[in-house]
């Protein structure tokens, strides 16, 4: 059976799959085929901006590969052939921005925690076109997990980037910004490994907390640990867009986490760039 006859047959609109979901990525100018694979929204880390919601149970909880699989086939056809285009929103963005960029290991939580991580990555590099990226965009907290090497390894050959989240400079601020139980060392250290055999993109997201934004030495000590890193490709400067979803002591964080003005992003942008030495890009809240 082809991947279109199989979607004629079941004629499913993408709004119904369980783990498959299209965006439209005006920074790659195309689609990024976004993978969800916690539904079960598990993850090692608990930051304070995180905006999925965790109040709620969702109702799939167990990622199933080839479920996964036979959508992810279903919305490369669509792609690929323009249907998409005519399902909201793609039916009114230009023509040109209908094509696939990537395929994005992300969604409700942290994708390394995977147990068969690599045969999914396996999958995907068999399904996928060759010039469609596969980015897994990861917490850290699994890079040193075997299996999850093992994956690096075939998207390293499958034209497979990694963008790790690095959101502090120091242990303090890393364990108020990421809530987590993992030492902000091991952390700094899985992603230094993954660096060494890849070049890799950093994913930073500074905010403001009841309206103090990270210090004037928190940014040196970040800039420190990135150029301790090495071997970034990019660094992606963001700031909160949407609403945070967490509770911190009771109170939701989203009525006192705030993001940073555009001013503010770009200076820390610039000061990545001349005090670490690295390509850097802002990322606006507003
Ligand atoms: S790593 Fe991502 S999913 Fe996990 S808590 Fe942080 S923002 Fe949420």
């Amino acid at each position: 059976m082809t991947i279109l006859a199989a979607h004629r047959q079941h004629s499913r609109r993408f709004e119904e799959f369980k783990y498959v979901y299209p965006v439209l990525s005006r920074r790659s100018h195309g689609i990024s085929i976004g993978l969800n694979i916690n539904p079960d929204k598990a993850c090692n880390f608990d930051c304070i901006y995180c905006q999925v919601d965790r109040t709620t149970e969702s109702a799939v909880k167990k990622f199933d590969l080839s479920v996964a699989e036979q959508e992810l086939r279903e919305m490369l056809e669509m792609v690929r052939s323009g249907e998409i285009a005519q399902h909201p929103p793609f039916n009114s963005v230009p023509r040109e921005l209908i094509r696939l960029n990537d395929i994005a290991l992300s969604g409700d939580a942290e994708p390394t925690t995977l147990p068969n991580f690599s045969e999914t990555i396996q999958t995907i590099a068999r399904i996928k076109p060759p010039d469609a990226k596969i980015v897994l965009i990861t917490d850290a907290g699994g890079l040193d997990r075997a299996d999850v090497k093992r994956g690096l390894e075939i998207m390293d050959a499958n034209n497979g980037e990694v963008w790790a989240k690095l959101d502090a400079g120091t242990e303090d601020y890393f364990k108020l910004i990421n809530r987590t139980k993992i030492p902000f060392v091991r952390i700094l250290k899985n992603i230094s490994e993954a660096a060494k055999a890849r070049r890799i993109v950093i994913q930073s997201l500074f905010l403001k907390i009841r309206g103090v934004g990270p210090s004037e030495a928190e940014i040196t000590a970040f800039c420190q640990r990135l150029r301790e890193i090495g071997n970034i490709k990019l660094v992606q400067v963001y700031t909160v867009a949407r609403k945070a979803m967490t509770i911190v002591d009771g109170v939701p964080a989203w009525q006192f986490v705030t993001a940073l003005s555009n001013a503010e992003v770009d200076a820390i942008t610039e000061r990545v760039r001349v005090e670490a030495g690295v390509n850097a890009e802002s990322f606006y809240g507003q």
